[in-house]
């Protein structure tokens, strides 16, 4: 493969120094900072070198005792459920102009603890986090009066989007007038901890939002059995859903929103544009190194377009800038750490074995640290492992179509339904498309768009439930019937 596509030497320089520092590594319980009951702690990498960053406090059954005694207490006996939702709300906004205040910081620290192009963190994440916090802000006077929060939210993140996810969860619950015990996922448990302090400077009262980091079988699995945990949401992959779901099941059945994985169609049609269809499947699938859940990973491009597709997909590939992701102009940095590195590896050369054509890419890049090339496969057929499971990385398959029947047949014959991505000029293919697809999110024409207002979730085994928009606020509000008797009621 070396021989064929070449390597690039940018990863031989020395890694840029990130401009922050971490200031955070401790658990916060009950509105500070504090070691975990063992004293405990497990190391975070950069994903650059696979060198430590920092040592993080381990957070296990009794730290997450003592954070959901915290939250419950919070809940029962503080001030936030039974704030104004003007109070509420202005703790919120002031949140959000906090992050906003320090939006290069916290870009920096999510960029360092998990790899993601600067760029894409200080321009798109983190301002993103603040109109998500924003949106929510202006949600508590919404739910009606009989409509009352759960108590204390147990909250799962995975570690590709660690504040969006952080947004997607806290946003709503808080706005509901929650309080939350939230996970973060153990490869970047940097930067949540770093907001939750500005919520805390907002005047978010203590206990309302406690952050332990620590790993998914000990702190995540104690979350999701603990009794005294109302309500729980989790992001992460499709496996871990099911172990979690069981877990809420078995122990006080506590109601589970899932957010899981995913292995999404991107439909070129005859008709289409082919050069802005090529720019448009590269960044459904490359976005975040191809870290995405609702990823393209499955460009079916038809047969008349094919050839020109992909040659012009294949230059992209080839183009696309990948190096340290600190520096102006890349578009790829490293993969999150060296499990999700082989595992991608493992299905590049799966992809080999079973006959794809390699167009591009194929192989690690640079010496250092966990660096891929973009890889294209094309002559893709869907029973290979690179068309069904979730590689989530840098690896685009390309597959070929005759019709819109059997695009359709082929792109629902996944366990997954996350979302789709649909390319034409045509409004009747629009339509058709976009009602026989079974996917949570459809984009027509774009991918990736997301926006605070705009729902998301999954079909089939992608999850349970809507997060974003107003959706969300029922996954952390529950109906209460009140009654009162009335004075020679007309109905009694
Ligand atoms: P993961 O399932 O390994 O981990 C997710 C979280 O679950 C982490 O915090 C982890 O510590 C925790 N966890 C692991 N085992 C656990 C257990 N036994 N009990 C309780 N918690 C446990 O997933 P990941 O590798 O971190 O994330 C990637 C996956 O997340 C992908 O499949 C991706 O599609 C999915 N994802 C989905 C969405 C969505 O909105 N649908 C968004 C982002 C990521």
């Amino acid at each position: 493969i070396r021989r064929l596509f070449g390597t690039s030497a940018v990863a031989a320089e020395e890694p840029i120094t990130p401009p922050v520092e971490v200031k955070h590594t401790q658990l916060l319980i009950n509105g500070k900072f504090v070691d975990s009951a063992s004293g405990k702690t497990f190391p975070t990498l950069d994903p650059r070198t696979g060198e430590v960053i920092a040592h993080v406090a381990e957070g296990e059954a009794e730290d997450i005792n003592r954070a959901v005694i915290a939250a419950r207490k919070a809940f029962d006996e503080g001030p936030w459920p039974k704030m104004s939702p003007y109070k509420r709300s202005m703790i919120l906004y002031r949140f959000a102009d906090l992050i906003e205040k320090h939006n290069d910081e916290i870009a920096a620290l999510e960029t360092w603890d998990n790899g993601k192009p600067y760029q894409q963190a200080v321009s798109v994440e983190i301002p993103m986090l603040a109109r998500l916090i924003r949106y929510y802000a202006g949600k508590p006077s919404l739910p009606q009066k009989k409509e009352t929060p759960y108590g204390v939210a147990g909250q799962i993140i995975p570690w590709n989007f660690p504040l969006l996810m952080f947004a997607w969860k806290v946003g709503p619950a808080l706005a509901c007038g929650n309080t939350i015990v939230l996970k973060t996922a153990e490869q970047t448990p940097l930067s949540a901890l770093y907001v939750a302090r500005l919520a805390l400077e907002a005047g978010l009262p203590p206990g309302v939002l406690n952050v332990v980091s620590g790993f998914g079988p000990t702190a995540g699995a104690s979350l999701a059995t603990h009794m005294d945990v109302d309500k729980l949401a989790f992001t992460g992959s499709t496996d871990t859903g099911k172990i979690v779901l069981e877990l809420a099941a078995r122990s006080n059945l506590k109601p589970v929103t899932l957010e899981l994985g995913g292995k999404s169609p991107f439909i070129v049609c005859e008709d289409a544009d082919v050069d802005k269809a090529v720019e448009m499947a590269h960044f459904a699938l490359f976005f975040n190194q191809g870290q995405c859940c609702c990823a393209g990973s499955r460009t079916f491009v038809h047969e008349k377009v094919y050839d020109e597709f992909l040659e012009k997909s294949k230059a992209r590939a080839l183009r696309r800038v990948v190096g340290d992701p600190f520096k102006k102009g890349v578009e790829q940095g490293p993969q999150i750490d060296e499990e999700q590195f082989n595992k991608i590896m493992h299905y590049i050369r799966s992809g080999l074995d079973s006959g794809a054509t390699l167009e591009a890419g194929g192989d690690r890049f640079g010496t250092k640290g966990y660096y891929i090339q973009p890889t294209v496969f094309s002559d893709v057929k869907d029973d290979m492992l690179i068309a069904k499971d979730e590689i989530f990385g840098p690896v685009q398959s390309i597959l070929k179509f005759k019709d819109l029947d059997e695009v359709v047949r082929r792109a629902n014959a996944t366990r997954y339904g996350l979302a789709a991505g649909i390319f034409t000029n045509n409004l009747d293919t629009a339509n058709t498309l976009t009602r026989a697809l079974r996917q949570g999110t459809i984009w027509i024409n774009c991918f990736d768009v997301f926006d605070a207002a705009i729902p998301f979730g999954g079909f089939k085994m992608s999850g349970q439930g809507r997060e974003k928009g107003i959706h969300s606020l029922r996954n952390y509000l529950q109906v209460k019937a009140v009654v009162t008797p009335l004075k020679n009621p007309a109905w009694l």
